[in-house]
């Protein structure tokens, strides 16, 4: 259900890209053609008076091309109405300068504590963000500023450090393995079947060779999560706090050999996230192997690198924002200093213009106009922005 969606998207991404790309030449040329082609036929006509079969001939297919040439016209200027700025609805407030939440997520268990949320909870967070008008994307659609939700909401990206088994578990319930009801992956599951268009996604960040403990069914879940519409991102070979390697190639090796591990389970899935384990990163000079490196002739990068963090991200739109440091913020209620993901959200209801407001079309990036100076113009690329005064 969910490859089927990720599909779909895929090929609506690319036709729009390519509607985007061509659009300006070919309504022109859509414009132009008929014109020419009659100016063409009349001309003909004049000049060939006598070989009336021929002209009749060359004059149908012309016709025909022309009702092409409109037809194409159009379609045209029906695909600019639909993305045109006229179609944003302003009363949601549209605000895509806002800041969205990275939550941060490690265990699901039986016991509520600093880093384990009970299923209970869990639930409860689900619900309480599908209540409040957020829904999910992948974190790679958010580093790469592909948002894409549904007008007057706001997106929300879920992360699970340390592939946990509590993350993800098989058990066996009459005689078939299932998976664990309880288990992370099991509730986002069932509340995905509930609620559908909160479009429930998440990555996985894994360290070492044990990825969720169930040894027989590595390469069933990771490829089962893949073909699911979540991810897998890079957590480290040995949960390595990289402030404290100094090797250049040790760093290579700690990222470089754990994505080709996971890779090496799922044909063609290219590992490209990476949340650092204990927020640990090397000294400035050998930062950028973080985003890029190799070790043993295995290439790998990374388009968004995740903090262990406290506040919500800026937006890609913003010119602050970097893929390769966002801020993510606790998914707890226990030991959060007032910064968990519950006192974000109260804080988003008590200062709306605060929060990131989706204007439901992707290809247009609407913004009030106030906060018109932080906009990145060039990383929001080939989208329109569009930029209003509030009421
Ligand atoms: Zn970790």
């Amino acid at each position: 259900m969910k490859k089927i969606f990720k599909a779909l998207t895929i090929l609506t991404i690319a036709s729009v890209s390519l509607v985007g790309c061509g659009s300006d030449k070919e309504i022109e040329t859509a414009k132009e053609a008929p014109s020419a082609s009659v100016g063409q036929a009349e001309k003909d006509k004049e000049e060939s008076g006598k070989k009336k079969d021929e002209v009749t001939k060359k004059e149908e297919q012309e016709n025909k091309e022309e009702l092409k040439n409109k037809e194409k016209e159009n379609k045209n200027e029906e695909k600019e109405d639909k993305g045109g700025k006229e179609s944003i609805d302003l009363s949601v407030k549209p605000n895509e300068m806002g800041k969205v939440m990275v939550l941060m997520y490690h265990n699901i268990g039986e016991e509520e504590a600093t880093w384990v949320r009970t299923p209970e909870n869990f639930r409860r967070d689900l619900n309480t963000l599908y209540e409040k008008g957020y829904r999910a994307i992948s974190l790679e659609d958010f580093a790469q500023n592909n948002i894409d939700v549904e007008e007057g909401k706001t997106p929300v990206v879920f992360t699970f450090d340390d592939g946990n088994q509590n993350n993800f578990n098989i058990i066996e319930k009459d005689g078939k393995k299932v998976i664990d009801p309880n288990s992370a992956v099991g509730i986002m599951e069932e509340f995905n079947k509930e609620y559908p268009d909160f479009n429930m996604t998440a990555t996985f960040f894994i360290n070492g060779l044990k990825p969720f403990r169930q040894d027989d069914l590595i390469e069933y879940k990771l490829n089962w999560l893949v073909d699911n519409g979540y991810d897998v991102g890079n957590h480290t070979l040995g949960h390595n706090n990289m402030s404290n390697v100094k090797d250049p190639l040790k760093i290579q090796k700690y990222i470089g050999k754990q994505a080709q591990f996971l890779e090496s389970f799922v044909e063609g899935y290219k590992v490209n996230t990476y949340a650092l384990s204990y927020g640990g990163r090397p000294e400035d000079k050998h930062t950028d192997l973080l985003a890029k490196g190799e070790y043993e002739g295995f290439k790998y990068e990374n388009v968004a690198i995740l903090n262990v963090g406290w506040d919500p991200s800026v937006s890609p739109n913003h010119k602050n924002f970097n893929p390769l440091a966002i801020h993510r913020v606790r998914a707890s209620e226990t030991n959060v200093d007032n910064v968990g993901m519950y006192d974000w959200m109260e804080m988003f209801e008590n200062h709306p213009n605060r929060r990131y407001i989706s204007d439901g079309n992707p290809d247009i990036v609407t913004v009030p106009k106030k906060y018109e100076e932080n906009i990145d113009k060039e990383g929001i690329k080939d989208k329109k922005l569009y930029l209003y005064e509030e009421q």
